[in-house]
């Protein structure tokens, strides 16, 4: 009951209008609410950018939308999502997102991300700080501007100083009062991070009570270096600090080990511990090909070789000489990476632990078609997972982490009175996504409205333009240091 009453005050005040006009009104749609079990044809009153009211009585408003035979639901909050330009935001929205924010590694700069989006953004936003680009600036590497992923060198793989390891604590510290949600490391881009430095930025993470999100250390099965090794060093790391963990990815982490680094997340939670996971539909992966990631080893590890890799824009399938020539260029270019099979994502994705996560792209189809291909795929064609799990995955479950960062996601990812009317309404007869790895930026088709804050994007199946009405998700860091700002007390 206690997961009831988070939207629940509003909505008794916006009850006693009832019989006022609402701003929207979504009509006759099956209404569905992982977090209440609500999965009933409902008519939905939106008011000054919330859901004032879900009723089966007949309501009046300004805008009618007709929803019979549609799926309305909370918007889907994605946690991974590098792309955050209007491109991306656009194929995003059509593939049902209210909500995408860079928790895996971080925006470079949290003030000048939140700056740069604050009035131009289609949807909701937010970064993590990232110990990436934090180290990179303390190795005197900074990322070069519009990269969040550094290519590999001395700054990736030496170990730090504790004079180094206390001057990127310090500028975490400064990410975070500017609003970051939380500490994004990506372990496998920075393998010159010891196994303490890693436990320092937990233990900062546990000091301010935010999660740490991180690509861990490894992929693969080869020891040591392991996957398995890999998921053990984040679950110490959170088991000593009480920092929460998110390990992202699990599909192209863990590759074929995907369901024993599952067990792993359970086993800790079964335990007590707050360790979270996420995937996304897809075989192949994408990074920065002068990234670390692609140290001496990569072949062994991931049990790939050079063909596996792909250019995204060509299709070009690479050689040894055409992977040297990229991988020490000081120029990045993102290949798709081939290491994963159909079957493991066949089985991770159901899996009850695992929250719909893109690790959006420009490049991959992952960017556009992540949420549609999971509805269309496992809920629709192999039935593996049912609608109101695959919702509880896009939408509650990501809010539920996202309330470690934010009181504000408390009002997210529900469709309930009071709650933000982050809206998708979507056809799930025909819903589907169109990325492919030929044409990563086709946007998906079956989302036929999409609101953010009460404002409609998605009109009719089509992007409106020139509406903005995403708003930051910020750290608690932020609020500390506004409210410190006003009042010394
Ligand atoms: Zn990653």
């Amino acid at each position: 009951m206690r997961k009831l009453i988070f939207c629940l005050f509003l909505g008794v005040s916006a009850s006693f209008a009832a019989a006022q006009q609402y701003d929207a009104v979504i009509e006759g749609g099956r209404a569905i609410d992982p977090e209440t079990g609500l999965d009933a044809v409902r008519n939905i009153g939106i008011r000054d950018g919330k859901i004032a009211r879900i009723t089966p009585d007949t309501l009046s408003g300004v805008r009618v939308i007709h929803a019979t035979g549609l799926v309305v639901a909370p918007g889907f909050i994605d946690l991974h999502q590098h792309g955050q330009d209007m491109a991306s935001q656009r194929v995003k929205a059509l593939d049902g997102v209210t909500t995408a924010l860079e928790l895996e590694i971080g925006a470079p700069d949290v003030a000048q991300f939140l700056t740069a989006k604050e009035g131009k953004s289609l949807i909701n936003y937010g970064t993590s700080a990232s110990h990436v680009a934090a180290r990179a600036a303390v190795f005197g590497a900074p990322l070069p501007a519009g990269t969040i992923l550094p290519k590999s060198g001395p700054a990736t793989n030496q170990p730090a100083t504790p004079e180094q390891i206390e001057a990127i604590r310090a500028r975490l510290r400064s990410e975070l009062d500017a609003g970051g949600l939380a500490i994004g490391m990506g372990i496998q881009y920075t393998p010159g991070a010891t196994r303490l430095e890693v436990i320092d930025m937990f233990r900062l993470a546990a000091e301010r009570a935010l999660p740490v999100y991180t690509h861990i250390r490894s992929a693969g099965r080869v020891e040591p270096g392991s996957g398995i090794e890999a998921v053990s060093e984040v679950i110490g790391a959170a088991a000593v600090t009480g920092a929460a963990l998110h390990i992202v990815h699990i599909n192209s982490s863990c590759l074929h080990d995907s369901m024993e680094c599952i067990s792993m997340v359970a086993g800790a939670r079964a335990r007590g511990l707050d360790v979270t996971t996420e995937a996304y539909p897809y075989i192949a992966g994408m990074t920065a090909i002068n990234s670390a990631l692609f140290n001496p080893g990569w072949r062994e590890k991931l049990g790939i070789g050079y063909g596996d890799l792909v250019l995204p824009d060509t299709g070009e399938h690479l050689t040894k000489e055409r992977f040297e020539e990229l991988h020490n260029s000081s120029t990045t270019h993102w290949v798709l990476v081939f290491a994963n099979t159909q079957e493991i994502v066949d089985k991770v994705i159901p899996n009850p632990l695992v929250m719909i996560a893109s690790d959006g792209v420009e490049g991959h189809p992952r960017n556009a078609g992540t949420f549609s291909r999971v509805l269309a795929e496992y809920v629709r064609e192999k039935g593996t997972v049912t609608l109101m799990d695959a919702i509880r995955k896009m939408t509650l479950m990501p809010a539920e982490m996202l309330e470690r960062s934010t009181s504000a996601a408390r009002h997210k990812g529900r469709l309930q009175e009071g709650c933000d009317a982050d809206v998708v309404v979507f056809d799930p007869a025909t819903i589907h996504d169109r990325a492919t790895f030929q044409k990563p930026m086709e946007p998906s088709v079956g989302v036929r409205y999409l609101l953010v804050g009460g404002t409609v994007v998605v009109d009719g199946g089509k992007i409106i333009d020139g509406v903005f009405p995403g708003r930051a998700l910020l750290g608690p860091g932020k609020e500390l240091i506004s409210r410190a700002g006003r009042d010394p007390e």
